[in-house]
């Protein structure tokens, strides 16, 4: 998972990383970095071509963001449940983006949605680690 830039800038990040731990989920790789133009453009390809592509990509390299490779049962499903909805308005008001966003672009969180975009995005993002 990722914590987009505003996540960072709102100072949302203790915030973030405890609604994983309290879940009983289990953070075995973290880090911070300002994300280079290309890793972002290979982590959204499959986005490139619609309208906010662009702005998109600006969004994520405007500031540092954190990585995190989150474990434990139905991760995938579980972290998703935990972020909420791509659009913050519709998301349940228990999750993060329901919680703290409000715009559907600058919505603090990314997650993978499946196990094969799981292992691209730690491939990625976390090319020392092995899993
Ligand atoms: P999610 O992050 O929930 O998996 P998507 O994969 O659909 O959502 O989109 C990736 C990211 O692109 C979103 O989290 C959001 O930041 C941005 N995005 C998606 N759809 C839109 C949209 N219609 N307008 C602006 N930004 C969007
Ligand atoms: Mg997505």
């Amino acid at each position: 998972m990722l914590i987009k830039p505003d996540g960072v800038k709102r100072n949302l990040i203790g915030e973030i990383i405890s609604f994983y731990e309290r879940k009983n989920l289990k953070i075995i790789g973290i880090k911070m970095l300002e994300a280079n133009i290309h890793t972002v453009e290979e982590h959204y390809i499959e986005h490139e071509g619609r309208v906010y592509y662009k702005d998109l990509i600006n969004y994520l390299t405007e500031g540092p963001i954190v990585a995190m490779v989150v474990q434990g049962e139905n991760a995938i499903k579980a972290v998703r449940k935990i972020n909420g909805c791509t659009d913050p308005l519709e998301a349940d008001m228990g999750s993060i983006r329901g919680r703290y966003a409000l715009a559907k672009q600058r919505n603090l969180v990314h997650s993978s949605d499946s196990e094969i975009s799981a292992q691209r995005e730690v491939n990625l993002w976390f090319p020392e680690m092995i899993v």
